[in-house]
């Protein structure tokens, strides 16, 4: 697997370590329970691996179609929901809504979702899930767009901060913030898109200067995150694919299922574990996420500060 590829760790081997997904996506690293959690879409549940006994159990049934999930900073995870069109945060078991409507109108169905510094929320809000009777309950697009929202940490108010993606999908920054990577999983794009984050009219940050990073092939791009290098890292296909800063594909990581998703995790921060279909898949890497709390890495670093709004 990959010997020439240094970030994935050498020798490493890709573990199967549950296969009873129907359509898995959504994994967040859970610290404080050494657990994996991700959403089975398509089987309407929540599932979670745990690094301590290896085994898989159900977290949650009827769920109303859950997908992508990010540990927010005081360790609750914040979840989107198809089924309910919002964003959600679970606290302990306890599930209450953080939003899920802008300017009167409901949202789509969002669908993965990442926590910037400061502490705002940032998802993506494509129509899958009022598309796909398998994903959701069927719905109109109410507000007659798929866009990438923000949720300001202080206020609580929603802006959009991309409106150009045809259906936004995964999202990541660069280490230091000052870029915002989404991947347009539309079947007419499959791109990954890079946006300058810059301070809008009002002060706060917003996206601007939309151009392609990156032309994942085959399949599509799905889920991505930037590692503490910056290399930005996409599901595609079966598989992951690598691409350094500049948009060079610098490595992949192959898979046997189609690849939804994927996060950083264990116990020091540097295990991939991947949502693909039926399974759960887990290798070994050389590096963190770019976001990862400090205490999920091993040499406890410091965060790169963000760079300040242009
Ligand atoms: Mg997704």
């Amino acid at each position: 697997m990959f010997d020439d590829e240094p970030l994935v760790a050498p020798g490493a081997q890709l573990r199967l370590l549950s296969q009873i997904s129907t359509w898995a996506e959504g994994p967040v690293w859970i610290p404080a329970t050494q657990r994996l959690r991700w959403s089975d879409i398509k089987g309407n549940r929540i599932l979670e691996w745990s690094w301590d006994t290896q085994e898989t159990s159900v977290y949650r049934d009827g769920a109303e179609f859950t997908n992508g999930r990010i540990l927010a900073h005081d360790g609750s995870v914040l979840q989107c929901s198809h089924g309910r069109r919002r964003v959600e945060r679970d606290t302990h078991g306890v599930v209450e809504p953080v939003v899920d409507s802008w300017q009167g109108h409901r949202l789509n169905s969002p669908n993965d979702i990442t926590v910037s510094r400061d502490g705002a929320i940032w998802f993506t809000d494509p129509d899958y899930g009022i598309t796909q009777p398998e994903e959701g309950h069927p719905g109109e697009q109410e507000y007659g767009g798929c866009n990438v929202f923000r949720v300001d940490p202080v206020t609580g108010a929603l802006d959009p901060a991309v409106t150009d993606a045809v259906r936004p999908n995964g999202l990541a920054f660069s280490p230091d913030e000052s870029i915002l990577y989404v991947a347009d999983s539309d079947e007419h794009e499959c791109v990954i898109r890079a946006y300058d984050v810059v301070a809008g009219v009002d002060g706060q940050p917003t996206c601007q200067n939309s151009r392609v990073f990156a032309t994942p092939r085959p399949g599509w791009p799905d889920g991505i995150r930037v590692d503490e290098h910056g290399n930005v890292w996409s599901s595609c296909g079966e598989g992951l694919r690598i691409y350094a800063s500049s948009g060079e594909e610098i490595g992949s990581v192959r898979v046997p299922e189609i690849t939804a998703n994927f996060c950083f995790g264990g116990p020091d921060g540097s295990t991939v574990f991947i949502t693909a279909t039926s399974g759960l898949y887990a290798i070994e890497t050389t590096t963190h996420d770019a976001h990862l709390p400090r205490n999920q890495r091993a040499d406890h670093g410091d965060d790169e500060a963000p760079a300040p709004l242009r």
